[in-house]
Formats: structure tokens, sequence, C-alpha cells
């Protein structure tokens, strides 16, 4: 599958012919980044030479805070990033629940309060506000790269610089070998995250995005402001803000796709193409974690 389009030159570090079992290159010729297809001692020197700051957005609040925090921050502690500057920012609802953790280094933590939502979905999409908001603030000055991350996640393998690039998107692991027509969508022509069924790319995984700061800001304020759009007309995308992610990696191509080797879920099984899992879902008791 994997074909290498003429007239484009591509990296030292990247191989898109390394895996014929899986598509490589999108159609803009976007690198997919699939286990095997990256050399990562190529770019390790090139960012320890730059001295490289990576940021890490993530919210626990309510429930999550117990549940997940601790789990998540220290095992990207472990496999963020290693031998790199890393901010954690952590936005909780209440900070003196936040657990103790031991971190490396070369890790800093920088703790946010926020009010709580009531509902879980406004607490999901709020996030692209609190978000937008702290880039401007803090983390414009502070990173060089930015990823936002849900917080029910756990690393497990070395997730690591070549996921770095201008605008990143995360394919989500359910729908990633299915056809454009069963992604999951808004088609409410009325939400400003419609994407007609003859449109569309991939199914991009909210639980993941990242990018220069600058880019992953105008990304947090155009899905914040097609919240606000749709609350205004008493709508809600079906996906709430992974709905208006899709939508605004439609318009704005993201110039680096990671595999669901970044994002995946056990609960899908086994699968030919998954060779090395650097993030995983953890399981989810949605009874319980929803019942606020
Ligand atoms: N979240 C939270 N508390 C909540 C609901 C959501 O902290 O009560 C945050 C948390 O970071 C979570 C993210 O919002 O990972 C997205 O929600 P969730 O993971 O439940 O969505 P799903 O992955 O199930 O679509
Ligand atoms: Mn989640």
């Amino acid at each position: 599958i994997s074909q290498e389009p003429k007239g484009i030159s591509l990296p030292k570090w990247f191989n898109p012919s390394a895996r014929e079992d899986v598509h490589t290159l999108t159609t803009w010729s976007a690198p997919i980044i699939w286990e095997g297809t990256f050399e990562r001692s190529v770019l390790e020197d090139y960012y320890k030479e730059q001295k490289v700051t990576v940021g890490l957005t993530v919210f626990a609040i309510g429930k999550y805070l117990d549940k997940y925090l601790k789990t998540f921050l220290t095992s990207a502690n472990t496999f963020f990033m290693p031998g790199h500057n890393v901010i954690f920012y952590i936005v909780v609802d209440n900070l003196s629940r936040v657990p103790l953790i031991e971190l490396g280094p070369l890790r800093t933590l920088k703790f946010f309060q926020v009010e709580k939502e009531s509902r879980w979905q406004d607490i999901s999409m709020m996030r692209m506000k609190t978000i937008g908001n702290l880039i401007e603030s803090h983390i414009r000055h502070e990173v060089d790269f930015l990823f936002c991350m849900d917080v029910d996640q756990v690393f497990e393998s070395t997730y690591g610089v070549e996921t770095l690039d201008e605008s990143v998107a995360q394919l989500q692991a359910w729908f990633y070998k299915a056809n454009r027509e069963s992604f999951t969508y808004e088609r409410n022509p009325e939400s400003a995250a419609y994407i007609p069924y003859a449109e569309g790319d991939f199914y991009y995984h909210a639980a993941v995005f990242g990018g220069t700061p600058q880019r992953v800001y105008n990304l947090t304020r155009e899905c914040y402001e097609g919240i606000r759009h749709d609350k205004e007309h008493n709508l809600e995308a079906i996906w709430h803000d992974e709905s208006h992610l899709n939508k605004y990696y439609l318009q704005n191509k993201p110039s680096k796709v990671l595999s669901p080797e970044y994002c995946w879920d056990y609960k899908i099984g086994w699968s030919f193409d998954i060779k090395n899992i650097k993030l995983s879902w953890m399981p989810k008791a949605y009874e319980e974690v929803r019942n606020n």
C-alpha cells in the first residue's frame, strides 16, 4: 500500500515503505507514524541539540482525579518523551486531592484549578476553552510542542519525539479500518461539526491531539467556537468535542498522523498491524465514573 508519491522528498528519519501492511502517508503526504517507519535515534540527536521542551495537558475532574491521574502521570513520567524536558499542565477541580507523584529530573508539574461543570459532556467540551486560555497565559512562553490528552489512559512504552510536528492527530483505534460512511461524524447540517457522508479523511480521536502551541491554540479556539455555536442553537454534536475536532482536521489537515499504536484499546483484541503499543485506554466503568 505504501508508496512514495513522486516529487515528495522524505526526511531521513521516516521510511514509509518499511511497513507494507498499512497506509503510511495521507493523501496530502503527511506521515502516518507506525512502528517500524521511523528512526528515533536520528530525531533524538536533533531534538537534544534543540533542547526541546514538550508540554502535556491533562484534565482530572471529579471522580477521574482519584481514579486515573496517578497512573497516567506515573506512566508518563517514564514513557513520555524520555530524555527531554516535559511540563505537565494538570487541570483539576480540587487541588487538595492531587496525588503525590515523584518525577524524574527533566519533568515539571503545574497545577490549575477550574470549576467543575455538572455534565460530563460539558467537562469534556470545556477543555477546549481552558486549553486555549492556558496556551495564552502560560504554555506558549514555555514549550516548543504541546500534547493534550485524556486522563483515562496509561503509557506502556516510549512515546517519543517521532510524534512531534506542527499539527498532530490521532487515529481512533476502533475506526482505522472502517470506511468513511461509517465514521461517527456529526451528521446534522445545523451543527458546526457537520460533515457530509461523502467527506472525511479519517476518524480522529480527541483523547490525543498536539502540535506547536500556536497550532493547538487555533484548534482549541475553533472547536470551542463550534461548541458555542451549537449551544446557542440548542444542539450538541454526537461525540461532543471529538465531533468538532474531526471537523477542524477535515478543514485544517494535520501535518502528522499517529497510528492506533499511540492510543490502543485492548478491548479490540489482537490485530496483525499493531506492533508496539505506546499508550492504551484504561478500563472504564462508565456507570461509575459518569454518575457524578
Ligand atoms: N473528564 C474528567 N472528569 C469527568 C469527565 C471527563 O476529568 O467527569 C476529562 C478526563 O480527562 C477524560 C476526558 O475529560 O479523560 C474525556 O472524557 P472521557 O475520557 O470520559 O471520554 P471518552 O474517552 O469515554 O470518550
Ligand atoms: Mn477517555
